[in-house]
C-alpha cells in the first residue's frame, strides 16, 4: 500500500536531511518534491497545492527546537496535515437505532457485496445481530454471492428473486429484520458499470423509502481520480454518510484515500484490504498518515492482536509457562493465532521501518508449514512431553512430516530456548534481571 508515495516522500525529505535549519529556500524545494509525489500518487492538483501550502506555512512558522532536526519536524507536520487531509479523527458508524438501516451504494465491481459481508461480520463481532438484504435485482449472481457469504459468516440474508423492485425488496428486508430482532439491516444495492440517471434515480428512491441511518458509498481505490469523481456525483445526489475504500491491498497509488475527504467532505469510514471476509479495517486517518510516512502502524497491529486475544486462554497459558508446562500443543495453537491475525507480509508491513524492507521479500502464509507439519507428526505424548523426544522419535517425526532430521532438531532446540526465555519472563524478578542485562 502506498509504497511509491512513501519512496517519493522519503526522497523529498532528503532535501532537508543534513540541513541545520528550516529556511524559506529548503522548504520551498522540499514542498515542490512533496507536491510532485502527491500528484504522482494521483492526488488532484488543487488538493496537493493546498496541502503543500499549508505544510510550508506551518514549517516556516514552527518553533525551532534544538532537540529535533528539521527533517523530524517536517515529518511531524506532514503527519498531522496528512491526517487532517484524510479526515482527522476516525468517524464511527451511527448504530443507535433499532434496527439501524445501512444502505450500501456504488458502481459494479467496486466491492459492494463483498463489503456488505465484511461489515456484517464486523458488526457481528461487536455483538450486533445483522441481517443482509440482497437488493441487486439485475445481477442474479449477486444474490447468490451474498447468500454464500451469509452462510460463510453465519449471518442471515433476505432475498426475493421473484421481485424486480429494489424499493419493495429493501422494505421487505427491513420488515424481516424487525420480525427477527435484527438490530442492523444492511441493504446491498444494484450498481451499474458507470454512472447513469436510472441508477441514481433508483438508489435515491430506495433512500427516500427506507430512510437509512447510514449510506456508505463503496469505491475501488485502484480507480484513482475516477473514484473521487464518482464519489462526487453520488454524494451530490445521495448525500451519503461515509466512504468505503476497497482494494487498498492492491497496487493503488493512494490518491483516492488522500483526496476524497477534501472533495466530498465526507469521512472514509472503512478500508477493504483483501477479498476475505476479515480483510476490513476501520479507517483511522492519523494511523494511515503515519503509515504513508513509513512510520508504521503499531497501533493497528496491536489492535489486531488484541482482537484475536482470548483472555482466559492467555491466563491458562501464563500458568503453564510458569510451571514450565508450555508444550507443543500450546505452540501449535499460538501459530494458529498468529495466522488468524492475517497475512504475514501485511503484519510485518505495519512495523515501523520493516514495511519497506519487506517490500520485495516474499513471505507467504506457508512460512509456518513445515513447523506445523513437524508438530502434527508428533504423538500426543510427544506434544505434551517435548523433553521425551529422543533421536529415534526425531527420525520418525522427520519421516512423518517430510522434513529433515536437522529441521526437527532445530525446531526442538528453538522450542527449548523459547521455553527458557518465557519462563524467565513469567517471573518478574528474573525478567527484570534479564532486561538489565540487555544491551
Ligand atoms: P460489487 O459489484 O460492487 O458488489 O463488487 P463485488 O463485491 O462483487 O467485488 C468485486 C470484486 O472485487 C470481487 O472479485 C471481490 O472479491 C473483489 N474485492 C472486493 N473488495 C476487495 C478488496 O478490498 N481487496 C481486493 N483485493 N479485492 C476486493
Amino acid at each position: 500500500m502506498f509504497e511509491n508515495l512513501q519512496d517519493k516522500l522519503d526522497r523529498a525529505f532528503k532535501v532537508l536531511k543534513g540541513q541545520g535549519s528550516i529556511t524559506e529556500i529548503n522548504v520551498a524545494e522540499t514542498m515542490k518534491e512533496i507536491r510532485k509525489a502527491l500528484l504522482d500518487a494521483d492526488v488532484n492538483y488543487k488538493t496537493a497545492k493546498t496541502f503543500t501550502d499549508q505544510v510550508k506555512e506551518k514549517a516556516l512558522g514552527a518553533n525551532v527546537l534544538t532537540s529535533i532536526s528539521p527533517g523530524q519536524l517536517l515529518t511531524k507536520i506532514m503527519n498531522d496535515e496528512l491526517a487532517a487531509l484524510m479526515g482527522g479523527e476516525a468517524t464511527e458508524l451511527d448504530l443507535k437505532n433499532n434496527p439501524t438501516i445501512i444502505l450500501i451504494a456504488g458502481l459494479n465491481g467496486a466491492g459492494k457485496t463483498t463489503f456488505t459481508g465484511k461489515l456484517a461480520l464486523h458488526l457481528k463481532s461487536k455483538g450486533k445481530k445483522p441481517l443482509m438484504v440482497a437488493g441487486d435485482v439485475y445481477r442474479p449472481a449477486a444474490v447468490d454471492q451474498l447468500k454464500v457469504l451469509g452462510e460463510q459468516i453465519d449471518v442471515p440474508v433476505y432475498a426475493n428473486t421473484e421481485s424486480k423492485d429494489p424499493v419493495a425488496i429493501a422494505l421487505e428486508g427491513i420488515e424481516e429484520g424487525k420480525k427477527n430482532n435484527n438490530n442492523v439491516v444492511i441493504i446491498d444495492t444494484a450498481g451499474r458499470l458507470s454512472i447513469d440517471e436510472a441508477l441514481m434515480a433508483e438508489i435515491s428512491d430506495v433512500k427516500a423509502q427506507t430512510k437509512p441511518h447510514e449510506i456508505l458509498f463503496v469505491v475501488d481505490s485502484m480507480t484513482g481520480q475516477d473514484a473521487v469523481n464518482t464519489a462526487k456525483v453520488f454524494n451530490d445526489r445521495l448525500d451519503f454518510t461515509g466512504v468505503v475504500l476497497t482494494k487498498l491491498d492492491g497496487d493503488t497509488r493512494g490518491g483516492a484515500a488522500l483526496s476524497i475527504k477534501s472533495v466530498v467532505d465526507k469521512p472514509i469510514k472503512f478500508i477493504g484490504t483483501g477479498e476475505k471476509m476479515d480483510a476490513l479495517d476501520v479507517f483511522y486517518p492519523d494511523r494511515m498518515a503515519s503509515r504513508i510516512l513509513g512510520m508504521g502502524d503499531v497501533v493497528s497491529l496491536v489492535e489486531r492482536a488484541q482482537q484475536q486475544f482470548d483472555e482466559q486462554q492467555a491466563a491458562e497459558l501464563q500458568k503453564k509457562i510458569r510451571k514450565n508446562k508450555f508444550d507443543f500443543n500450546d505452540f501449535y495453537n499460538q501459530i494458529q493465532q498468529i495466522k488468524k491475525m492475517g497475512n504475514m507480509k501485511d503484519l510485518m508491513g505495519m512495523i515501523p521501518g520493516v514495511g519497506k524492507m519487506m517490500k520485495n521479500v516474499d513471505i507467504d502464509d506457508n512460512a509456518f508449514k513445515s513447523v506445523e507439519a513437524i508438530i502434527q507428526s508428533m504423538t500426543p505424548f510427544e506434544k505434551e512431553n517435548p523433553d521425551a523426544i529422543n533421536p529415534g522419535r526425531r527420525a520418525r517425526i522427520a519421516r512423518g512430516s517430510g522434513t529433515k532430521l536437522e529441521d526437527v532438531s532445530k525446531l526442538l532446540k528453538q522450542f527449548e530456548d523459547m521455553r527458557k526465555v518465557m519462563k524467565q519472563f513469567s517471573n518478574p524478578a528474573a525478567a527484570a534481571k534479564l532486561m538489565r542485562n540487555m544491551p
